[in-house]
């Protein structure tokens, strides 16, 4: 029976779907303190004989009996609205989490995979971005909780590979999309599909020509997994799809999709919005053997689906 896996973040969006992939063959321990993620995501998993929720937050010290193989660490607010909010628990997540979940790895001898961001790349200034680009980020804005933060999370988790030869490895995980995103975590396609599906007015920041690279959650999931199993310790990759789409051109998207009435509103850009942003995935495709393969059509309707079916129950 495959190994003991413990996610943290795996009652969030990408945590849940991970866990879901994991525990039909592992035994997995899931850590969450329910901040942004949600028991709903994880509740048919409950009574599933190689399951386990922990309500713990990562900020402080776990002990946990028996062995673990595997940590996946996701604990940590991932949209700008929830990061924006909780700027402190944001950087102790990244800091003091990753600190203490590295030490979990480090007394059980377990392979850690750290959850970090395209966001490590600020406003790009190198198009699209390779791992090898340092980034362009501003350490005090509005974003520099969030980014800083998983900067220095990549960094701590390298140091512990350099100290102490620990299996590590660092998923820069760009925009991701699909089921159980929250309807009011702010994030543009659950904005956007919310706003159509209800007929509001569907709202674009700035002129909407600024660009993101959408990656639909089961092709995220098999590229965590396939990095946490391969032979590339101190390593890091992008996963992300590399289609790039102009926001406006999303939000027209799924106006048509959903056949929504929703009038398109320009809003006012937030301050230090990445313009460009698109993943150079050649370094996963060719070590990891790893590419998306949901096309954005196929996964935006399979998202609208699902949201279609919580709003319904909602009202
Ligand atoms: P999410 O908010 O749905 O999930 C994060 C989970 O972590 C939630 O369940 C939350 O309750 C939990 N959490 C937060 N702080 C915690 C703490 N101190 N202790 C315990 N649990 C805590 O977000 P997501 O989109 O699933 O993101 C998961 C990870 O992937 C994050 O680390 C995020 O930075 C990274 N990521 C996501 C994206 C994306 O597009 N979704 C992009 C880049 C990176
Ligand atoms: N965005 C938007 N309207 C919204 C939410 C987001 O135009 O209602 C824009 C946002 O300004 C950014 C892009 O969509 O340029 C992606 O935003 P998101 O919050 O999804 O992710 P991130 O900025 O972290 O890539």
């Amino acid at each position: 029976m495959g190994k003991n896996v413990l996610v943290t973040g795996g009652a969030g969006f990408i945590g849940s779907h991970l866990v879901d992939a994991l525990v039909e063959n592992n035994r997995v321990i899931c850590i969450d303190n329910l901040s942004t993620g949600r028991k709903s995501n994880i509740s048919h998993l409950l009574k599933h004989k190689n399951f386990k929720f922990i309500r713990h937050d990562v900020t402080k010290p776990l002990n946990i009996a028996g062995k673990i193989d595997r940590i996946f660490h996701l604990a940590s607010p991932a949209s700008p609205v929830d990061y924006r909010k909780n700027p402190i628990k944001t950087m102790m997540a990244n800091s003091l989490g990753t600190y203490n979940m590295l030490e979990l790895a480090r007394k059980k001898k377990a392979r850690f995979l750290l959850a970090s961001t395209s966001e490590v790349y600020g406003d790009p200034k190198k198009h699209p971005q390779p791992e090898d680009y340092w980034g362009n980020v501003n350490p005090t804005g509005p974003r520099s909780c969030y980014d800083e933060s998983k900067r220095f999370a990549e960094a701590l988790t390298m140091s512990y590979h350099e100290k102490y030869g620990m299996g590590v490895r660092i998923a820069r995980i760009f925009n991701t999309y699909g089921p159980r995103m929250r309807s009011n975590d702010g994030r543009a396609i659950p904005n956007f599909v919310t706003q159509a599906l209800r007929g509001e007015d569907i709202t674009v920041y700035g002129d909407g020509k600024q660009t993101r690279s959408f990656c639909y959650i089961s092709d995220m999931v098999k590229g965590l997994i396939k990095l946490m199993e391969s032979e590339y310790s101190g390593d890091v990759f992008n996963l992300g799809n590399p289609d790039e789409r102009r926001i406006i051109d999303v939000a027209k998207k799924i106006k048509k999709i959903t056949n929504s009435k929703s009038k398109i509103v320009f809003l006012p850009l937030p301050k230090d919005d990445p313009a460009r942003r698109k993943p150079d995935i050649k370094k996963s495709k060719r070590f990891l053997k790893w590419e998306p393969k949901v096309n954005f059509d196929h996964g935006l309707k399979l998202t609208i689906e699902w949201f279609k079916d919580i709003l319904k129950h909602k009202s």
